[in-house]
């Protein structure tokens, strides 16, 4: 008979000792990340040092480029783009977010009620707000005054203090929960708490003043200060490898992380490319990719221009350029789910440990919001991952009409360039503390390779 149906065997089962070390080892490298870089203008930062270690120079100071020149450029502190000049000027690009679903401060954040000091808040991205209380926080984010601008990190270090939101104790919860999943915590409820102890002054919030007081003796801030602060919270927890046979890691901040790692990652061992190699690290995704850090922004066909002016080619060349360029748009999707297997059409899921998902659309029932990537560009995709024995997996998220998500996969097939969405399966997404797998992390670093050098 010949062999017409799918292979389903388990890729842990051909692995053998070193290949599975090479998987662990760049696995504990991608927890060391996401544990020391929660935000994206925490990623930021510590990219630009990986990419200047790696003779990455920033574009603003280079007057001509060459092949295998590797430039980069920053946007705003929150959104970076490299690349590696190749022999032809159109490009295989691959972009991720840096962003995550997170607890961001109000403008006004600071109020006291029963001498007990809280944060208002204003989640940022999808959220189940469920999940975000009585859990541990850190603090993270600019504060920019008059005349500086102060960094914040709290709850990181082993001594800091953390943070979090009170819910109800279950004694007293019989009409919280009759309400839905959804109503039970409401977004004005989820307050930070911050402090207890009263300053000794005649004031009407003395614990309020005492917390002002504190911050003002650390960092020298006002409260009117919070107006022009990005102040993020996130999940406390270390990203830590998950189960007895160490195959998982459980992690904040996995969405888009995990895809800016390996894309980044695979980046850097790229040597004399035939094409141009961009690796993109956009912001804001998790609210639709819009503000000017966004992957909608025009500050990325900036980029390209400084790149066409710098590489001496005519800026008229540039739609022809992206309609001849190739993308990934490197999201997570969502892994399925043994618990939930009503909302799963199996035969179309991404699973734990199934390598990389290539995804032709995403987008809600009726395939609105998705680029739907034609037939062509998936297969060549698929016989490029086939030829160089990438594990991979094709799939959609959820069954019809159950629900949907989008990526930023369409911004870049506006351009005219062929993209298609090329991710990591992530077991409860958007949660504080996400699941993936190492063997389809390792997969994805040498798909996202594979793919910058064709
Ligand atoms: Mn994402
Ligand atoms: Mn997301």
């Amino acid at each position: 008979m010949k062999n017409l149906l799918k292979e389903k065997t388990n890729p842990w089962e051909k692995i053998n000792i070193d290949e599975k070390q090479k998987i662990y080892d760049f696995s504990q490298g991608f927890i060391d990340f996401i544990n020391n870089n929660k935000t994206e203008r925490e990623c930021v930062k510590t990219i630009e040092k990986i990419l200047k270690k790696n003779n990455f120079k920033n574009i603003e100071t280079i007057a001509k480029l060459k092949p295998n020149d590797k430039v980069y450029y920053i946007n705003r502190r929150k959104n970076i783009y490299a690349a590696i000049i190749g022999k032809k000027i159109n490009f295989n690009m691959i972009t991720s977010h840096l962003d995550s679903p997170r607890i961001d401060l109000k403008p006004n954040p600071i109020y006291e009620s029963e001498e007990l000091a809280f944060f208002k808040t204003h989640y940022y991205g999808g959220i189940k707000k469920y999940q975000w209380v009585n859990i541990p926080l850190s603090m993270h984010g600019i504060i920019i005054t008059k005349d500086k601008k102060i960094e914040i990190n709290i709850g990181e270090k082993e001594t800091d203090p953390v943070f979090t939101i009170p819910d109800l104790l279950p004694h007293l919860s019989k009409n919280q929960e009759n309400k839905t999943l959804k109503d039970a915590i409401e977004g004005e409820n989820l307050n930070i708490l911050i402090g207890s102890i009263p300053i000794n002054e005649e004031v009407d919030t003395k614990t309020k003043l005492n917390i002002l007081n504190i911050l003002n003796e650390k960092y020298n801030i006002k409260e009117e200060d919070f107006e022009s602060a990005e102040i993020e919270f996130t999940p406390n927890f270390k990203a830590k490898d998950l189960g007895f046979d160490r195959s998982l890691i459980a992690g904040y901040g996995q969405d888009d992380k995990v895809c800016a790692y390996t894309s980044l990652k695979a980046l850097l061992e790229i040597e004399n490319p035939e094409k141009t190699v961009i690796c993109t690290l956009t912001d804001k995704e998790e609210i639709g990719s819009m503000g000017n850090t966004g992957m909608s922004s025009n500050t990325f066909d900036y980029f390209i221009d400084l790149l066409l002016e710098k590489a001496n080619i005519d800026n008229k060349e540039k739609n022809k350029i992206y309609n001849t360029s190739k993308a990934l748009s490197a999201d997570v999707t969502g892994a399925y789910n043994p618990n939930y297997p009503d909302i799963y059409e199996k035969n179309n899921e991404s699973f734990l440990n199934k390598g990389v998902s290539i995804m032709k659309y995403t987008g809600t029932a009726s395939k609105g919001g998705a680029s739907d990537a034609n037939a062509e560009y998936l297969a060549y995709i698929k016989n490029l991952f086939i030829s160089n024995n990438i594990t991979y997996q094709v799939s959609e998220m959820g069954k019809i009409g159950i629900g949907g998500g989008g990526t930023i996969s369409y911004i870049l097939a506006n351009k005219g360039m062929d993209v298609l969405d090329c991710g990591i399966p992530i077991l409860s997404m958007h949660s504080p503390y996400e699941i993936s797998s190492k063997f389809d992390i390792y997969t994805s670093y040498k798909a996202y390779k594979v793919f910058y050098k064709n």
